[in-house]
């Protein structure tokens, strides 16, 4: 069996009065959401930069440009559904995935299942394949002052 492996990082802006979407949902206690071109989902950017890392496919924003009309407020969900598609065209195939948020409000554990549910179908693997975790920034940095939130993945695939 051939398997890859890759990593991935992204982060975007918080500003207040937005709507925050993190890992394919929509969080409804979150005091501020996420700034961006697209839905500006900081996870499933962070695990398509793992997926096409692995795959040597270059990044998100080489496929799915920011400055590109067509993906205004697009939902990442279609993007992490488009990387699949260049994996499987290599006919590459998601073994697992491991990611981290790194925010400080609000508490991502009660929506981790949620996550989950959402985003392993679209890789077509188990829940079990799909590991989310969550930690603060200790109130340092950007992350810390609640200025941004930014999110790590390492992905596995094989053929
Ligand atoms: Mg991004």
């Amino acid at each position: 069996m051939n398997i890859r492996i890759g990593m991935g990082f992204d982060v975007h802006e918080l500003e207040t009065g937005r709507d925050f979407f993190l890992g394919g949902i929509k969080l409804q206690d979150a005091p501020k959401g996420a700034v961006g071109h697209s839905d500006a989902d900081v996870l499933i950017h962070a695990l398509c930069d793992a997926l096409l890392g692995a795959a040597n496919l270059r990044d998100i924003g080489y496929h799915f440009a920011n400055t590109d009309n067509r993906w205004k407020g697009m939902d990442s969900k279609f993007f992490l559904t488009e990387v699949i598609k260049l994996l499987a065209d290599k006919g590459w195939r998601v073994g697992n995935v491991d990611c981290t948020i790194v925010l400080e409000k609000p508490k991502i554990n009660p929506h981790i299942d949620a996550m989950k549910k959402v985003l392993a179908p679209l890789m077509h693997v188990e829940e079990d394949a799909v590991s989310i975790k969550a930690t603060t920034n200790e109130k340092m940095g950007y992350v810390g002052r609640e200025e941004g939130v930014c999110a790590y993945a390492v992905a596995l695939i094989h053929k």
